[in-house]
């Protein structure tokens, strides 16, 4: 398999290079240059299957023999054998044909375990095997930072930097970072906010001349092609649960970075029916603006109770745009560049496009407590407030009551105790293998948003 940038001016890679990495050299993204496609008669004779077992079939494609495929059948056995729930991501009805799927069996209770298990073993797979060393630099608002830690902890060539926004994440999410034991684990609280640790993480990777000779860094957030992939699997899994791929299903996808409901855009596009997918963002609504109103413009970012969307613009979206501008790399960087100059807009054959399949809602705080508060009423389940804002879009985005209706519920709400409590519920308690979390020892450096202080630090505690 070979991947290719979205901006198109960087040389064609394979899988491991483009795990190993993060942005192109020309500022794009990674995308595969063909997609496997799946007849529906092989969809679906994998129904009886485990979560692992179709994962194999699902990724095996994108690997393509270049790590063989009884390592990689492990590898994937190994992922999600942690996961409390034994169908890994297990579905459950709200309503007639309305749908959740649970994506928070993993270790630190988020969707990006599902993506971070994987790329943790991955890594250490192909470094092993190569004799090589990185270091992995993250920035996370909250979920990224766990999983990845918990995902490459373990890997003695890995040495880990996760930054994130100082006293602006919650108690659980920051304690699920900083208790992680380990030489090779940093985290550094940035005083600054979400956005000034991406661009810091930005510049360190455009510039990796602080680094010692031989070391590259590697990206954890899902610029890295990787993550994605892992996450195509669900998709499959959650329609063959409920009688696909004969009868199509839609998703609801709360959206940040736009690399979760890629996913479900990438498994359309490799045979699943498909019948709508739904972006459902919270006030950081640039996805809402363009698929409503065709107007694509920055606005100001705002925190949220849903602070893992709390995202100005989404990366992923320009993995989208390469296809939609029909893999016309001039345009897609065209359009990206240009939003930081004036706003963009499609073409209306475009922008018709995009609507045939996605639709859009931006929902409020208010309104994201009201859904939490209802939810548990109508049915005794609770659900975070990224799922909340799932939920709303999927129920005001509906076009086909005859289509089963899935949101996807991406995190357990244990981690977002103030919405739960401001929808006046109880907080839950954390899971047993977390119950302590409250007491253990946490380790963190406060440091200057400042990219000097960053590499700096990074260079004294590299292993
Ligand atoms: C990361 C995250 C999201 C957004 O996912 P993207 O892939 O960035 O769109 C939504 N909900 C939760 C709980 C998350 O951690």
């Amino acid at each position: 398999m070979r991947y290719i940038s979205t901006r198109g001016k960087s040389p064609v890679c394979n899988f491991e290079q483009v795990l190993l990495t993060g942005l192109a050299p020309d500022g794009g993204l990674y995308v595969p240059e063909t997609l496997p496609v799946f007849s529906q008669e092989e969809i679906a004779s994998w129904g009886g299957l485990s979560y692992p077992k179709l994962a194999f079939k699902i990724i095996q494609p994108f690997i393509d023999g270049e790590i063989p495929d009884d390592v990689l059948e492990r590898i994937i056995d190994e992922s999600y054998e942690g996961f409390t729930h034994p169908a890994v991501a297990p579905l459950r009805m709200l309503d007639s044909n309305e749908w959740v799927l649970e994506l928070y069996c993993g270790p630190t209770l988020a969707f990006k375990d599902f993506a971070l298990q994987l790329l943790g073993r991955l890594l250490d797979y192909v470094l092993m095997r190569d004799n090589k060393k990185v270091a992995v630099l993250g920035a996370t608002s909250g979920d990224t930072g766990s999983a990845a830690l918990e995902g490459c902890r373990h890997c003695p060539n890995i040495d880990l930097f996760i930054l994130h926004p100082y006293q602006r994440v919650s108690e659980v999410q920051r304690r699920q970072m900083t208790t992680i034991p380990g030489d090779n684990v940093h985290n550094i609280a940035l005083r600054g906010n979400f956005d000034d640790c991406q661009r810091i993480v930005k510049a360190a990777f455009g510039n990796q001349q602080f680094l010692p000779e031989n070391r590259q860094l590697v990206a954890v957030n899902s610029i890295n092609w990787a993550r994605i992939m892992a996450q195509i699997v669900y998709y499959f899994s959650a329609s063959l649960q409920l009688g696909g791929p004969q009868r199509p299903v839609s998703f609801s996808v709360p959206t940040g970075n736009f690399g979760d409901i890629y996913a479900g855009y990438l498994a359309r596009q490799m045979g699943l029916p498909i019948d709508q997918l739904v972006i459902a963002t919270n006030r950081n609504d640039i996805l809402h603006r363009l698929i409503s109103d065709n107007e694509y413009s920055l606005g100001e970012l705002e925190h949220t109770l849903s602070p893992s969307m709390d995202i100005m613009v989404s990366s992923n979206f320009e993995r989208y745009l390469f296809d939609l501008f029909d893999r016309d790399a001039d345009k897609v960087a065209q359009f990206v560049t240009g939003l930081g100059k004036s706003p963009q807009k499609l073409d209306e054959g475009q922008w018709t496009r995009a609507r045939e399949l996605f639709s859009s809602l931006s929902v409020d705080d208010q309104t994201t407590c009201d859904v939490i508060a209802d939810i548990y009423r109508t049915t005794g389940f609770l659900i975070d407030p990224h799922t909340a804002i799932g939920v709303k879009a999927a129920r005001e985005c509906r076009r086909q009551r005859s289509v089963p209706m899935i949101t996807l519920a991406t995190a357990h709400p244990v981690k977002f105790a103030d919405a739960v409590e401001k929808a006046g519920l109880d907080s839950p308690a954390l899971p047993p293998h977390l119950a302590d979390l409250l007491e253990r020892e946490e380790r963190y450096a406060v440091l200057d948003n400042d990219i000097v202080a960053v590499t700096e630090f990074m260079q004294q505690h590299l292993c």
